[in-house]
């Protein structure tokens, strides 16, 4: 009742004051607190969409009650982690970004892109677009990353302000530690968009499978961090400020050692350069011959689609791209594409269950994670699904920057705000 005839007042004052001047009371207000709003992007790596009510998290339990949170969050094709983390930050597409693969090669770039490589990632040839911390520098704030695809690079003459070189054996609580060190910092020098990573729910789940009891540990585990994280800005004082933007970048799937598809059993692999493996397929002929390459292959698997880069389905949105090599194939959900060699190892370790991502994104079992919560944000929403092109749009406008141009579309996460 009170909210409510505080509310009726501040009407009653705004519609006075636009009668009175150019600058209307509300906006400025409103341009004020965007203006000192914090983002925090959070990455749980292979956070499945249904990990949410299986593990029942208590911090993130407590944001999503407060914040809104999609039952899914559908990635992009192949549902890896370099190209999905890197649509996160852009809004881009993969063929609008480049980042088409965890593993990729280039007409116009020598050697080969991939995640270890730190020569490689640095190039920013292999980055197209533009990351949100840049579009956060470029309008006058700051920005700071605890680790996040891209960060480590100069895409398009910036970089955020703060970044770490990626090391997974950063324990948690020293990541955790790092975003609110960064928080401590005097306004002016504060970051207004942070990011943190967490890879231990994907790790858990290549391993052990989705189904696991340490797949469940791990998402606990990094709950808990999540838990330390928020009770360090709450200690800050900024809890008023702070927007929560958790998101996975793909979900994982079963794989099993008796749905293996055997790439010796149909071509030499002396003769092709392997690009990528699993569940994707990518390769090129070291003689050129591309059509014999795809006829040993084509229909010769059920579980094993199998393309021209030309021909790729449109659905994928990779046909004819350039980063994408000539021959690809694409494996049913749960299966892996694999080599004589591997099968032979497995079978000494004792079988390999586990679990893969990179499916088909429209596959459930590749949908994420997403929860955004703090004071921009309506409370108490749950939402269906959406695409991850979305969320870029979603930041910059708790941030209250003007976003670059990009794939998504604004009007999709809109009644997400306040
Ligand atoms: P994926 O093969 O798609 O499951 O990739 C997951 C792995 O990517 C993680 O286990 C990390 O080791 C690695 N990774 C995540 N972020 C980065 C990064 N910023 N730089 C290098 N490697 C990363
Ligand atoms: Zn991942
Ligand atoms: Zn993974």
């Amino acid at each position: 009742m009170i909210r409510r005839l505080t509310a009726f007042v501040l009407l009653l004052v705004l519609s006075a004051c636009r009668t009175l001047g150019p600058a209307p009371f509300g906006t400025a207000h409103e341009s004020a607190r965007r203006d000192s709003a914090i983002v925090i992007l959070v990455s749980i790596d292979g956070w499945r969409h249904d990990y949410f009510d299986r593990f029942q998290p208590p911090n993130l339990a407590r944001l999503a009650a407060r914040g809104v949170r999609a039952t899914g969050l559908m990635p992009q094709f192949p549902s890896k982690t370099f190209p999905n983390h890197y649509t996160l930050v852009t809004g881009l597409r993969l063929a609008h970004h480049g980042m088409v693969s965890n593993n990729m090669v280039a007409p116009d770039i020598p050697g080969r892109f991939g995640m270890s490589n730190r020569e490689v990632l640095a190039d920013p040839r292999w980055w197209g677009g533009e990351p949100i911390w840049n579009t956060v520098e470029r309008q006058g704030k700051v920005a700071a990353a605890m680790f996040w695809p891209g960060s480590e690079t100069v895409i398009g003459g910036r970089q955020a302000t703060f970044w770490k070189p990626f090391d997974d054996r950063l324990p948690n609580r020293e990541r955790v530690d790092q975003v609110l060190e960064w928080l401590r910092l005097p306004e002016g020098r504060r970051p207004s968009f942070l990011t943190l990573y967490f890879s231990d729910v994907d790790n858990a789940g290549h391993n052990m499978g989705p189904r696991s009891a340490e797949v469940r540990e791990a998402g606990l585990r990094v709950d808990h961090s999540i838990g330390e994280l928020v009770a360090g800005v709450e200690e800050q004082g900024l809890a008023d400020r702070v927007n929560y933007v958790v998101v996975s970048d793909h979900g994982m799937a079963e794989t099993s050692p008796d749905r293996v598809i055997v790439l010796d059993d149909y071509i030499d692999l002396d003769k092709v350069d392997v690009i990528d493996w699993s569940p994707v397929l990518a390769l090129s002929p070291r003689d050129g011959n591309v059509e014999a390459l795809y006829r040993a292959l084509k229909g010769r698997h059920k579980a094993l689609a199998v393309y021209r880069n030309r021909e790729i389905p449109a659905v994928y949105g990779l046909a004819g791209h350039p980063r994408v090599p000539a021959v690809i194939g694409i494996a049913d959900e749960g299966w892996s594409v694999v080599s004589r060699r591997q099968v032979t190892e497995w079978g000494a370790a004792g079988g390999h269950g586990g679990g893969a991502h990179g499916y088909d994104a429209r596959t459930k079992s590749m949908q994420g994670l997403f929860i955004a919560s703090g004071p921009e944000l309506r409370s108490g929403l749950v939402v269906k699904p959406f695409e991850n092109i979305h969320v870029y749009d979603l930041m910059c406008a708790l941030l209250g920057i003007e976003p670059a141009t990009n794939d998504g579309d604004p009007t999709v996460t809109r009644g997400m705000l306040r």
